[in-house]
This record gives structure tokens, sequence and C-alpha cells, in this order.
């Protein structure tokens, strides 16, 4: 039997848990574990399934190796925070794990994600016959599956992906981030960054955004923004022949003006200040009286709309894809708890686990996830939640084109 280690015991890692734990011929023995064991009790106790919980620094390499020796787990699901990618990396490679994150790594004190920071464990994990799998969201993820998905089957070339997630769920308080405060205002105040014809092109954060209608008429109309987004640097690697790539979120207006004012006003800072001779970042305060993005899941309504718009060349002619998964808020909540960001992430990391320990995905080293047959993962995903739909792209690419950074 299987035995699966979870760890971060927040939004994702509870849906994480939901998921697995519905299929125990994958995951067999399941261990949540978390820096607050009381977050991973709580877990346990609303699924109906035997999950054992442990505490666990996940920033200390040899705690977690102890757990593993203790756990002996097939795969540990990193659904911490992005600061614990190489702790965790290095300890699965300590007790001959294989991994899989959902974020790329990020230092503390720097707020520039990369892969370059992972890329490098790729000879490490191939030499230890061990599998890691970066990114196993949605976005990173699941978008980096679509890409692959309509490269092997709908294209010759894909010449511009414009990767796009609408959040039009409502949860009726004045100001929350629907995942970690603190990773999604590090990353939404960064500049924004598009690749195009072989480099990246800066623009300042939020400066570049237009109105977009949804596929889905609950989804609307909506204003896009222009962000950097981690799955760019693997998609422009790996997407051959790519000429273009965009990322855009919807942030509404009310969005915006609350966080035009904490920035104003020096609440997104990482720079500690003295507070009474304590040394504290402002953006770390800013997380700890912003509403815990776990309790969102019984207020918000609505849907998220997470997908790719292709454009590209089949046998010599033009041609446009819209690929896209539509997830319900309350439909997610029903089943796991929790609110569709954390779902949309956590099943997408539960699937990647399941194609690492069936073997689709098994392959020694390091690797993103369009280094993989998406088949597998696509038939996965509309089986355990996450259906997509593939529609004709060229009226969804034509309003993109209306502006052109
Ligand atoms: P939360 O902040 O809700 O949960 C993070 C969990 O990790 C918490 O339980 C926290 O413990 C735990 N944790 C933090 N530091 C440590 C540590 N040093 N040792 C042990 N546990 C630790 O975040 P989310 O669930 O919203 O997000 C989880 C991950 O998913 C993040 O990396 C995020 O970037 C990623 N993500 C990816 C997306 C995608 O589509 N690819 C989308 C959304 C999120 P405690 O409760 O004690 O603070």
């Amino acid at each position: 039997m299987k035995t699966t280690l979870i760890i971060g015991a927040g939004g994702v890692g509870r849906v994480v848990a939901h998921k697995c734990s519905q299929l125990p011929e994958t995951f067999g023995n399941i261990t949540l574990a978390s820096r607050t064991r009381s977050k991973c009790d709580a877990i346990a106790e609303e699924i109906d399934y035997p999950i054992q919980t442990a505490e666990v620094d996940a920033d200390d390499v040899s705690a977690v190796v102890a757990l593993m020796a203790k756990v002996q787990p097939d795969i540990l699901i990193n659904v911490a925070l992005p600061y614990q990618d190489l702790s965790l990396m290095e300890a699965c490679l300590q007790a001959k794990v294989h991994y899989l994150d959902t974020a790329n790594y990020e230092p503390k004190d720097d707020p520039r994600f990369s892969y370059e920071y992972q890329w490098p464990y790729h000879q490490r994990f191939a030499d230890a016959g061990l599998s890691a799998l970066l990114g196993s969201g949605f976005d990173p993820g699941v978008t980096n599956v679509f890409c692959a998905y309509a490269q092997k089957h709908f294209f010759d070339e894909i010449h511009t992906v414009d990767i796009i997630d609408a959040n039009a769920g409502d949860h009726g308080l004045p100001f929350a981030t629907n995942f970690n405060p603190e990773i999604n205002i590090r990353e939404i105040t960064a500049k924004g960054r598009f690749w195009q014809e072989g480099q990246w092109r800066e623009t300042e954060p939020l400066e570049v955004s237009q109105s977009f209608e949804f596929p889905h008429p609950e989804v609307g109309s909506r204003d896009i923004y222009l962000l950097y987004h981690e799955e760019m640097e693997s998609l422009c690697k790996h997407l051959k022949g790519v000429k273009r790539l965009r990322f855009w979120m919807t942030f509404s207006q009310n969005y915006i003006n609350h966080l035009k004012v904490l920035e104003n006003v020096g609440m997104t800072s990482i720079e500690p200040i003295d507070v009474g001779g304590e040394k504290i970042a402002p953006l770390e305060f800013l997380k700890m009286v912003l509403p815990d993005p776990a309790s969102l899941g019984p207020l918000t309504k609505g849907k998220t709309c997470i997908g790719c718009v292709i454009d590209g060349i089949k046998d010599g002619q033009r041609l446009q894809k819209y690929i896209y998964n539509i997830c319900d808020h309350e439909e997610a909540y029903r089943e796991t708890n929790s609110q569709a960001i954390s779902y949309t992430t956590g099943v997408p990391a539960m699937i990647g686990a399941k194609m690492v320990l069936d073997g689709h995905w098994k392959k020694p080293g390091v690797y993103n996830m369009e280094q993989h047959d998406p088949d597998p993962f696509m038939a996965a995903l509309a089986q355990y939640g996450l259906p997509w739909e593939v529609v004709d792209g060229a009226p969804f690419l034509q309003q993109l084109l209306k502006h052109n950074p």
C-alpha cells in the first residue's frame, strides 16, 4: 500500500487531503503535517477516512527527514509556502521520496519567484531515480498542461498563448485575497512582464489592462490585468517556437482601490520596520489582519474561469483554440469545505501526485507539467472535478488584440 505525506494545512492542503482520501487505492496511508498541528487535526476530523497528522517545520530539513523516516512516504506533496520548496526538495533527496509542489521557490527577502532555484536539482533527482513535479496547481499547472495538450492535438506550431485567470466569485467582504495574502500581494504588486520574440518585456505593476468577455455568462465581461506569472518561465523554454506569452488576471475596481491605498501607506512593503523594539515586515502584519483565505469558503459565491487562448498553425492554416475550466465556488465548498481557488489548486496537486504514483509521469529528474504527456492528466481533470472545454479561440483572440502592449 502506498503512503502519502502532505505538507501544509492551509486552504490548498485541505483540498489535497480531501481529494487524496477519495482515492485510497492510489494514496493509501495519508499523513498531513504542518507548522500548526491543530489545523491538520481540524482537517482530518472533517474527512471520513483515517488521516494521520503531525507537526513539522518545513524549513528544517532534518526535521522533515526525521518525519519521513517515521511515515515512509512514497511522495511528498508540498502545499506549504513557496519559501519551503528548497528545504523540502533537499529533504526528499535525503529520504529518497518523490516530490511535488504548486508554486516555484521565492526567497523570503527577495520577491522574485523563479524556477532558476529548482531546475538545478534536476541531475540530483535523476541520479536518485526520483521524480520532482513542479507547479502542479492550476496556474501554474493545468494551464501548462492545456498548452501541452494543444501542442499535441491541435497545432503544428504555437505562436501565442494568453493565459487568462478570472475569479468571478464574490465573498461579500470589503477586501480579502483568495489565497495566502502575503504571496498573493507580492505577486500582484510586482512589475508586469510578458514574453515576446525571445525576450522579456516589462510593464509597471497593473499598468496594462483591458476588458474581456468570458465564455460563461456567469463570468461575463471583466477587467483583466497583465501580470508576470511563473508558468511563462517554463513555457517559453518548452513550447518550441512560441513568439508571445502573456498572463492576465481579473481584479475588481474595489480590489485595486484597496491595494493602491495599502501600497501608498507602505503596508505592502516586505522591508522590516521597528515596532516597539520588534522587527516586523508590514506585509506580514497585513497578512495577520486580513481575512484567512480558508474562512472565505462558506462566503464565496460565483465561478472561476481559467484557461489559455492559443494561436498557431495547423496544416498551413492559422488556427485559434480556447481551452478553459469553469469552477463553482459553492460546489467546491460543498465537496471540500474550501472555495474554488483552493479547489482548483488542490485537485491538480492530487492529480499530479497520482500521475507520479501510477507511473504515467514517473520520470527521474525535475520536470514542469508541460514536459509530460498531457493526455492522462487531462482525462483525470475531467474525472476528478475540473472538467474543461475547448472552443474556437478566434473571437477571444480578437478581443485580446485590441490592446497590444
Ligand atoms: P495558506 O497560507 O492557506 O497555507 C499554507 C500552509 O503552510 C499553512 O498551513 C502554514 O502553516 C503552512 N506552513 C507555512 N510555513 C510552514 C513551515 N515553515 N512549516 C510547515 N508548514 C508551514 O496557503 P494556501 O493553501 O492558499 O497556498 C498553499 C500553496 O499553494 C502556496 O505555495 C501557494 O503559493 C500555492 N498556490 C498555487 C496556486 C496555483 O494555481 N499553482 C494557486 C494558489 C496557491 P500555518 O497554518 O501554521 O501558518
